[in-house]
């Protein structure tokens, strides 16, 4: 009876880890036309941003060099947690930039 829970209990620990696995693997790019997105001026060209409307933002300023993006050194995309479940592109920029220190 033991063993049977056991077995349960690895077999549904082990399918979480898989699904999360492929969650990860397959976060899509996040949308410019995303709601959350165009509220904060997100664009996967930092170039493009909204100068007008974020006279703050800079043109080194990138989300490849932002204390949130969350991809390694020299990602083209990687994770952001203001985008949960989407990846935003190294050479993007959105108004929540905070350089990395
Ligand atoms: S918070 Fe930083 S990493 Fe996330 S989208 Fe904005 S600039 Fe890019």
């Amino acid at each position: 009876m033991s063993n049977r829970r056991e077995f349960i209990v690895q077999l549904s620990l082990g399918s979480g880890v898989l699904v999360s696995g492929a969650a990860m693997a397959a976060a899509p790019m996040l949308d410019e036309a995303d709601a959350t997105a165009k509220a904060l001026g997100y664009v996967t060209d930092t170039a493009k941003a909204d100068a007008k409307k974020y006279p703050k933002h800079a043109a080194t300023q990138q989300c490849g060099n932002c204390t949130l993006f969350q991809g390694k050194a020299g990602d083209a995309t990687g994770p952001c947690p203001i985008f949960a479940g989407k990846q935003v592109a190294a050479k993007g920029w959105c108004s929540s930039y905070v350089k990395k220190a």
